[in-house]
Order: structure tokens, then C-alpha cells, then sequence
């Protein structure tokens, strides 16, 4: 915080507010934004920062992320990660439980994790904490402790050290997320359906998805369902990428279950039919499905049945994925199941959406103020007052082909390589602080509890 009190004044003739876009002057007073006025009418009142045409967006938050340090810092890392986030205009981060070592599953788990973090993040970052087996203990205090809430699997995570809950765990879980007040995030794939599932290794993306039927989702989340409804937890499933669990989510709602959903910008923008044979940058769990499931996850966009639009970036070292330009064998059974996108969510969206007939005040409803909502980000996801002044300057004309080695992910495997994208990043600005992600800036980030941001 700066000693003299430090007024600015945003403006733009295209600022995405909740009440939708307009020309307007956003006052910030010590990185808070304090008022919203016409356009024009906060001459004089502080620095000015003019941004002419470019859109001012709310910084995005983005709820699903593997950072994965310490332990795996190679896959990813703070710095690298939040970099990255603010490159692509995500000014809030909240790092998933697993593929760090330790995972986020005691409290002791937790503060060795942010102080790893403290000191080298460039946007805020909260923490999940993990229900895995034998933990239940632990969820209380880690809860107190300022986890946003408590993610599990349902079917194995691909690390050992964070197994997935059976049934009788998994309603334990639930029982002891709904006593304390939790908020329950679960990877819903059903490991039995996922078992009987024909398994042909290889680089062949239709032998992949095979592997992972739509079934899996849609049975995991039938059970989930019902274990929200026996135990009142609230429970929120993460990465949807089947469109069958969408009438299992609106028959829920109506029964009062207490059940959210989000999808990723890989299942809206990518599908089955382009992914190349061998290209195993295209690999997550569960898979990216064909075109006329990607149109039913956009009507349920549009329906707003999603609360939140997120990245589940999930990257591993290239030798993980076999990518055959990498000397691997493509083979997509072997390869890690993550994608790495948190630098270009908006623009895959945005490229997307308006090609879609959606506007701005909706990528901002999906990817800012949804997610923020979901975590209980009260500073956070809005251009209004008593919000963080977490800004983005934002062209959402600019076209550009992605190259990865652009990229400030730690490695530069995408699926997004060569596609060509609209709308660009141009400033991203922290409690009204630019942040620099040069090689020599100093990290402006910080890390932040439940309750407290
Ligand atoms: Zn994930």
C-alpha cells in the first residue's frame, strides 16, 4: 500500500459493468475502486489512466488450477503459473489440493504450500484443500484455516499420494463438508464405468474416448446427487464435459439439491473431431467430446446452468504427454491428462462466444463474477464499488495465432498451438498496481484465505 493515498481513474468507452458495458470512469482510491462514473466525470479527480477503445474488464478468477509446487514445480510453478494468469487477465488464482507434494490435505500440508507460494505470486492465491481417504479429521480445521473448500475424485487422480473416496467415504466426506459449512468440489467420472470401458492404448483420439464414456460422468454425478441430497452438503462438479449430466443437474436443482457446475474453455471451444492422432496436448479427463455435445454445454451456457467457466490448467513436462515432437509415441492411454491453457481462456472464449452472438458482459458473468461467487470472492469478479481495483485492459478485435513459446506456462505445450484467436490482453492491473511479469518484477501477488478477500 502506497503511504499518500493514491486516487486513479480508469476510463474506457467500453467498460464491462454488472449492469452491462459502457463508457464510464472507474475511481480507485488506494486499490480499491470506490465509484463508477459517467464517462468523462472523473477529470480531474485522480491519475488517469485512459484506455480509448479497449475494453475494461474485471480481472478474471479462475478457480481451477494446478500449480503443483512444491513437489512437481517442473510441471508448473508459482511463478510460472501466475505469470501466466496475468498475461491472460486472471487476477485471481485458487490452486487445487493435488499434484503438489504434499497435497493440500492437512493443515500442516497447507501452510508448507503457501509458504512456498508467499512472496513469488504475481496475482492473489487462495487454496483448496483435499477430502481424500482417511482425512475427515482434517477438513475442520484446514476449513478454519482458509481452504476454500474440499475437492475429491471419484475415480483414481493419476497421483498416488491423493486417492479417490468410494461410496462410503465419499458420503462421509459430505456428511462432514455439510457440518462445517463446506463447500464440496468433486471430479465426477464413475471408476466401475470407467473399468468396463473398452481400453485401446495408442495415438488414437477416438480409442481415448472410448476409454472415458459419457456414462462415466453421468453415472458419477447420479451418485454424487444423491449423496448431496442424504447428507445437505453443497456440492459443485467440476470440468463438466458430458452434456448427459446436464438433465441430471436441472432435475437436482429442482429437488433442492444444493448442486453447481462449471466447464472448461477446452470442452466450449475444442471437440473430438479436430483433435490430431498422436496430439496428446489435447488429453484431459474427462475428454473433450464431438461438436454436438460442445453445442449443448453452450446452450447450457447460455441457459446459465454453469456457475463458472475455469481452466482446470493442468500441465505436466512434455515427456509426460509422449508428444511425438517431444521424441514421445503419442500414445494417449500413457500420456498425463491436464491441459495448460490459463494464459489463453479469454481469448478461447471470447473467440468463441462472439462468434456465438454472446457479448462481453457474459465472458465476464462465466469467467469473473461466476467463479468469484462460487469461492466466496466478495472482493472480487466485479468493476463496482468496494471491489479490488483487479482490472484488465482487454482488445477485443485483436487477432493473433498462438505460439507457445509465448507463453509463460513453465512448458509450452498446448492445445491451442497455431489456432487462431481474437481478443487480447493488454494491461492487467492488481489493487490498481500494474503487474509486470517481466523476467526482473517483483511479485505484487498475495495469498489469501476463505472469509477474508
Ligand atoms: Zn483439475
Amino acid at each position: 500500500m502506497p503511504e499518500v493515498e493514491l486516487t486513479q481513474v480508469f476510463r474506457s468507452r467500453r467498460a464491462v459493468l454488472p449492469e452491462g458495458e459502457q463508457a464510464a470512469d472507474v475511481v480507485v482510491v488506494d486499490g480499491r475502486i470506490t465509484e463508477v462514473r459517467p464517462y468523462g466525470g472523473g477529470e480531474g479527480v485522480g491519475e488517469l489512466v485512459d484506455l480509448g477503445d479497449l475494453a475494461l474488464l474485471p480481472g478474471l478468477v479462475d478457480s481451477h488450477v494446478h500449480v503443483n509446487e512444491p513437489g512437481r514445480t517442473e510441471w508448473e510453478g508459482f511463478a510460472t503459473a501466475t505469470r501466466a494468469a496475468a498475461a491472460g487477465g486472471v487476477t485471481t488464482i485458487v490452486d487445487m489440493p493435488l499434484n503438489s507434494i504434499p497435497p493440500t490435505t492437512t493443515v500442516a500440508n497447507l501452510e508448507a504450500k503457501r509458504k512456498v507460494a508467499d512472496g513469488q505470486t504475481f496475482v492473489d492465491v487462495g487454496l483448496w484443500g483435499g477430502a481424500i481417504p482417511g482425512n475427515t479429521a482434517d477438513l475442520e480445521p484446514l476449513h478454519r484455516a482458509g481452504v476454500f473448500g474440499f475437492k475429491s475424485f471419484l475415480a483414481p487422480s493419476g497421483v498416488d499420494e491423493f486417492p479417490h473416496l468410494t461410496g462410503d467415504q465419499l458420503e462421509e466426506a459430505l456428511a462432514e463438508q455439510a457440518r462445517i459449512g463446506a463447500l464440496a468440489i468433486i471430479h465426477a467420472e464413475d471408476p466401475a464405468v470407467l473399468d468396463a470401458a473398452p481400453q485401446h492404448p495408442g495415438p488414437h483420439y477416438s480409442d481415448f474416448l472410448a476409454s472415458r464414456p459419457d456414462d462415466a460422468e453421468a453415472t458419477a454425478v447420479s451418485g454424487l446427487l444423491a449423496a448431496a441430497e442424504r447428507t445437505g452438503a453443497r456440492v459443485h462438479i467440476l470440468h463438466v464435459s458430458s452434456a448427459a449430466v446436464l438433465p441430471l443437474l436441472r432435475q437436482a436443482r429442482a429437488d433442492g439439491v444444493r448442486v453447481t457446475a462449471e466447464t472448461c474453455p477446452h470442452y466450449l471451444t475444442l471437440a473430438a473431431e479436430q483433435v490430431p492422432d498422436g496430439d496428446t496436448a489435447f488429453k484431459c479427463c474427462p475428454p473433450i467430446r464431438d461438436e454436438s455435445n460442445r453445442d449443448l454445454l453452450w446452450q447450457a451456457l447460455a441457459d446459465g446452468e454453469f456457475a463458472a467457466v475455469v481452466s482446470d490448467h493442468s500441465p505436466s513436462t512434455p515427456d509426460l504427454k509422449h508428444l511425438a515432437r517431444y521424441g514421445g509415441n503419442g500414445d494417449f492411454a500413457a500420456a498425463w491428462g491436464g491441459i495448460a491453457s490459463l494464459q489463453l481462456g479469454l481469448p478461447a472464449i471470447w473467440t468463441e462466444a462472439r462468434r456465438r452472438g454472446f457479448a462481453l458482459t457474459d465472458v465476464v458473468r462465466w469467467m469473473s463474477a461466476g467463479p468469484a461467487a462460487l469461492v466466496g470472492l466478495d472482493a472480487k469478479g466485479a468493476i463496482a464499488p468496494g471491489k479490488d481495483a483487479d482490472l484488465v485492459a482487454f482488445d477485443p478485435d485483436a487477432a493473433f495465432t498462438v505460439d507457445p513459446e509465448g507463453l509463460h506456462h513453465r512448458n509450452p505445450v498446448t492445445p491451442y498451438a497455431g489456432r487462431s484467436l481474437t481478443g487480447a490482453v493488454r494491461t492487467t492491473w492488481l489493487r490498481g498496481q500494474v503487474v509486470d511479469v517481466d523476467a526482473d518484477a517483483r511479485p505484487i501477488g498475495r495469498i489469501i484465505a476463505r472469509g477474508e478477500a
